[in-house]
């Protein structure tokens, strides 16, 4: 049986950072994970020379914890324009910064539709969820005993107007948090306002998954294998614990880190383990990728919609081929639409439905989009309301030799599922 100081279960972005920790710290790591590549829910595939990411995502690069784990110059990041273009009675609105000029965005979206004061709290509010994050007391990762707001709450008790609100927040924190409806908890509302107001949004060269991909190539050879299922932990008496394959192979380590997304199957575990983690509830996405000649007017800016769900299935729409190179073969381009999750229509009626809105919208030349494929992830974030986050553990550990990593335990994001793996990682090591 082979030997190694740490078995990680699970190579997504979590895995990979704990395993990169512990590599720093000269440990013997192996990685195991069941599907073919490494990467998780960072995930992208490609469809007649199209990256179609597996739900739509954005990198940003004033993420901390990227910054340490990640090389981006490599990564060869294309930017999003910041601010949107917000869809309202059928046209498109342009809110050109509200990270970094929230009186300008304001007054070009809300024309006599909301009062200035609005201007002014954003203002506000991004002065303050910067500072909070720079001093470290808005940190959606960490375990706090502060009793958590809603975004919802939170935002009616900065006092934001209804209608910014809903013609604001709700279209565009709504597309990040796959929920209009705001019950995401505040913290988390907060830092990511706070990342949008310090960075840019990216996508890397040639799809998402060369965010795990690098991560995976920095590891030593033979570190990690793919398509290893893990479907049975053993405790050893005489110290350390074993893991067993689907294929009946076992490898022995004096520590194990599982993926949380591993412990959901329930008979992984040994019986008698404390059960500190319960599976979290999820919430699910669609993206709807077309193909075209002609690059749609929109370009490198996020399209989201403050219509109402009647007017169409749409969230937020994309040209990831405008943002940065390697979408789309040359001379075509790449449309990403992610569909709103509630929006009640039939499957078979998505695709035209999406482009009757988009026409409406971008012009008649949205006819001549081709779908290309529809991709569904029911498990894309774990719900994050403040009840949810107060039920996380308050560490890794779980029993002598056994710890858990992953977004869960920290905040739904790449930052977080990154800084889920190294603290994981910090706690094998204090425990060694
Ligand atoms: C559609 C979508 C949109 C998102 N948008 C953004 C965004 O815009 N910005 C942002 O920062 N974040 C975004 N996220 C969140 C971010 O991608 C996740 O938080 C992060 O990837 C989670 O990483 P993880 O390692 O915690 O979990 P996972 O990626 O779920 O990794 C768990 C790994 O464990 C493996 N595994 C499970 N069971 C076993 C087993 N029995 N044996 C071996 N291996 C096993 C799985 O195959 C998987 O690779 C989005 C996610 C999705 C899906």
């Amino acid at each position: 049986m082979e030997n190694v100081d740490c078995i990680i279960v699970g190579a997504g972005l979590s895995g990979l950072a704990c395993a990169q920790t512990l590599i720093q710290n000269s440990k013997s790591v192996l990685v195991l994970e069941s599907s073919e590549v490494p990467g998780g829910r960072v995930a992208t595939d490609t469809i007649s020379g199209f990256r179609v990411d597996r739900g739509f995502q954005v990198y940003l690069d004033s993420y901390a914890e990227g910054q340490r784990f990640l090389d981006y110059q490599s990564l060869r990041f294309g930017a999003f324009e910041p601010g949107a273009l917000v869809a309202r009675n059928g046209r498109l609105f342009s809110v050109s910064d509200p990270w970094r000029r929230p009186f300008a965005a304001i007054r070009s979206v809300l024309s006599g539709a909301v009062g200035v004061t609005d201007g002014f709290r954003i203002a506000l509010l991004r002065s303050q969820v910067l500072a909070g994050v720079r001093r470290g007391e808005i940190d959606p990762s960490a375990i706090s005993g502060r009793a958590e707001k809603t975004t919802r709450e939170e935002l009616v008790s900065r006092g934001f107007s209804s209608d910014f609100i809903k013609l604001f927040f709700e279209p565009f924190f709504g597309g990040v948090f796959l929920e209009r409806d705001l019950t995401t908890a505040a913290t988390v509302f907060e830092f990511t306002f706070a990342m949008f107001s310090s960075g840019r949004a990216c996508l890397p060269a040639g799809g998402m998954s060369s965010i795990p991909q690098q991560m995976a190539h920095k590891l030593p050879s033979g570190c990690l294998q793919t398509c290893a299922s893990v479907v049975r932990i053993n405790f050893l008496p005489t110290g350390g614990g074993e893991v067993v394959l689907a294929n009946g192979r076992r490898f022995r380590a004096d520590s194990i880190v599982v993926s949380s997304a591993a412990v959901a199957n329930p008979t992984i575990l040994p019986e008698g383990v404390p059960t500190v983690w319960k599976p979290p509830l999820w919430k699910g996405t669609r993206l709807v990728a077309f193909e075209c000649d002609k690059k749609p007017a929109c370009r490198q800016t996020l399209v989201v919609s403050a219509e109402p769900l009647d007017a169409g299935p749409i969230d937020n729409l994309s040209v990831p081929s405008a943002v940065t190179e390697g979408y789309a073969p040359d001379g075509k381009n790449l449309i990403y639409v992610s569909v709103r999750g509630d929006w009640g229509g039939e499957d078979d009626q998505l695709v035209g439905a999406i482009r009757q809105q988009a026409e409406v919208w971008l012009g008649p030349d949205v006819k001549l989009w081709n779908h290309l494929s529809t991709v569904t992830v029911q498990k894309a974030l774990p719900i994050e309301t403040p009840l949810s986050r107060r039920r996380r553990p308050p560490s890794s550990f779980v029993a002598p030799g056994l710890f858990l990593c992953g977004d869960h335990l920290t905040t739904s994001s790449i930052n977080g599922a990154l800084v889920a793996g190294r603290l994981a990682a910090e706690e094998v090591l204090q425990s060694a």
